[in-house]
């Protein structure tokens, strides 16, 4: 039988005129040097209209790529929906990749219009001759005239615009197209990945109406919440967090580039914030400073900790110190972002060991995200909290494959297509599921330290290390060891004022894990280098380690 139900495509648009309507009064709060300006959702609805028209008056139309270059702010709120509701295809370019990368992907999206934040118009100036897809360049702010000859100077460039000079004027309203795919695309963001080049990932309309409600409802995001997005808007789809309080009517504060710890928990404390989204570094930092200068963020009831692995030490400070809920979740680019969110079980009593444990765990999947474990025979594993295998999975929110422009090597094609086992993706991540749906990750798969044929988990060291109140950042590598093939290295940072001894760390360890997995090889370093998305970069440790740049204590 069919249905009797109307099926309207989902549409970016429809969350756009919902937000803008429905929940006009709920604002965009973006952070400045002296302070904040602030723009109401039903004026976001207005300025994507005029994006829109004109985008169009610049040639944007169909599926056509635009790019951006930008923090956190409104403008860049406002073209995360303009661009998508229009039908064309918003790729948002993570600032801090090599330049290299930048010139590949944006090359290979095939991007024609950038918008580029006025302070960072001068950098990306320097790039813009070898982005030879670029035709316009809109600048978001203004710039000295230097800058602007810069940006026009480029034989492909044919007009550099201010944002407002160019909307101001354009009707307030756009027939946004209604007969749309819902499987078309809407945007497009390419992986960090370490090694070979960024791969695409393209979003849908559908996909992200879908993804949005799920995370907004596991989240517990309601009306009158203001979410801080750390998250930047180029990283993972921003973790949903535009389109989803538009959805719940939540307002969004955007921090711009002020992600110190310092504006930050200004933000907190000014903004009233109830919650908000990012790395763990990000609030590491922002727990040091509240311990310090103990501003009111009373406010404050749940933060969203993801892209890499909490340490359990920095929730309870959030939790004991501050009573804040830091929530822990994990997803990848390539699954719009979020899989699962650590929300604990009703029955856990709270504060106990159980509910703890759950805390600290990846999350329970999301409902629409189906996962599998595959062992290292390639057999399936149970889920029983134990057995360990790599996590797979499907679901609409979960990209098919990568984006491919038809004129990559087939080697590359190859190497996309490796990460896919039989509609799954591959995701790289190694760990166990509990029966009742929460994910525990181990370790990415190059990550985890295999010593004499067993293997030690590098996060569950980084955590146990980071536990010790000394210690402001650690970081674990496998290094080879002529006995063992593997032996793990901690690279560890000292909390400013602190002082602590390899000896000291290795007797807090003890009891804490097996004796074995303890590390003999530790080195006390400035700063643990960080990924473009600012996830410890392990790979730079392991090269700097093999050009002997680590020093190195060696205990017994
Ligand atoms: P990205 O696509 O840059 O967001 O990176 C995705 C990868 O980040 C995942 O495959 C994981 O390896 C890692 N990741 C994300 N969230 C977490 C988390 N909560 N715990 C551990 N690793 C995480």
């Amino acid at each position: 039988m069919d249905s009797t139900m109307q099926s309207p495509p989902l549409l970016i648009s429809q969350i756009l005129k919902f937000g803008s309507r429905i929940h006009a009064d709920q604002e965009v709060v973006t952070c400045t040097e002296d302070g904040t300006r602030r723009m109401t959702y039903a004026e976001v609805g207005k300025r994507s209209a005029q994006l829109a028209h004109a985008l169009r008056g610049l040639g944007i139309e169909g599926d056509k790529r635009v790019a951006t270059f930008m923090w956190n702010n409104a403008e860049h709120l406002i073209a995360y929906f303009a661009v998508p509701s229009m039908g064309a295809v918003l790729h948002a370019l993570n600032i801090r990749l090599f330049p290299q990368q930048l010139v590949y992907i944006t090359a290979h999206a095939g991007n024609e219009v950038v918008i580029v934040d006025n302070t960072l118009a001068a950098p990306f100036s320097q790039l813009l001759p070898r982005l030879t897809t670029l035709r316009h360049v809109i600048v978001n702010g203004p710039v000295e005239d230097s800058v602007r000859e810069a940006l026009a100077a480029p034989d492909h460039i044919e007009s550099v615009h201010d944002f407002y000079e160019l909307i101001d004027g354009q009707p307030e309203t756009y027939d946004w197209p209604t007969d749309l795919d819902e499987n078309s695309a809407t945007s497009m963001c390419y992986t960090s990945g370490t090694t070979g080049n960024p791969k695409g990932v393209a979003y849908s309309h559908r996909s992200n109406y879908l993804h949005s409600t799920a995370v907004a409802m596991c989240l517990g995001v309601g009306q009158g919440d203001r979410l801080l997005t750390v998250v930047p808007l180029f990283h993972a789809n921003a973790w949903g967090f535009p389109y989803l309080c538009f959805m719940a009517g939540a307002s969004i504060i955007m921090p711009d580039r002020f992600l110190q710890a310092g504006p930050l928990a200004r933000l907190l404390t000014e903004e009233k914030v109830t919650s908000g989204g990012g790395v763990p570094t990000i609030w590491n930092d922002l727990v040091r400073y509240l311990d310090e200068h103990k501003p009111d963020v009373s406010s404050v009831r749940r933060l969203m900790v993801g892209g890499a692995a909490c340490p359990p030490a920095l929730m309870k400070a959030f939790q004991e110190r501050h009573d804040i809920e830091v929530v822990h979740g994990w997803g990848m680019t390539e699954m719009s972002p979020v899989g699962t969110l650590a929300v604990p079980p009703v029955e856990a009593e709270f504060g106990s060991e159980e509910y703890w444990r759950y805390r600290a765990a990846q999350g329970r999947l999301l409902p629409g995200v189906e996962a599998r474990l595959i062992g290292p025979e390639g057999d399936e594993q149970p889920w029983d909290g134990a057995s360990v295998g790599e996590l797979e999975v499907r679901g609409p929110w979960i990209t098919a494959s990568y984006y491919s422009n038809g004129e990559e090597p087939q080697t590359e094609l190859d190497e996309m297509a490796s990460k896919f086992d039989d509609g799954w993706l591959r995701t790289g991540d190694v760990g166990a599921l509990t029966e009742d749906g929460y994910l525990i990750l181990t370790d990415r798969s190059k990550d985890v330290i295999k010593s004499g044929g067993e293997w030690i988990s590098s996060v569950d060291l980084e955590n146990a290390i980071m536990g010790h109140p000394a210690v402001l950042e650690a970081s674990v590598i496998g290094v080879p060891d002529e006995k063992w093939g593997e032996r793990p290295l901690a690279t560890v940072v000292v909390a400013e004022g602190q002082s602590v001894t390899a000896d000291e760390l290795r007797d807090f360890l003890d009891g804490k894990l097996a004796k074995w997995q303890l590390p003999e090889r530790w080195s006390f370093i400035d700063e643990v280098p960080k990924t473009s998305v600012g996830k410890f970069d392990k790979k730079l440790l392991r090269s700097r380690y093999a050009g002997g740049e680590l020093e190195v204590t060696q205990l017994d």
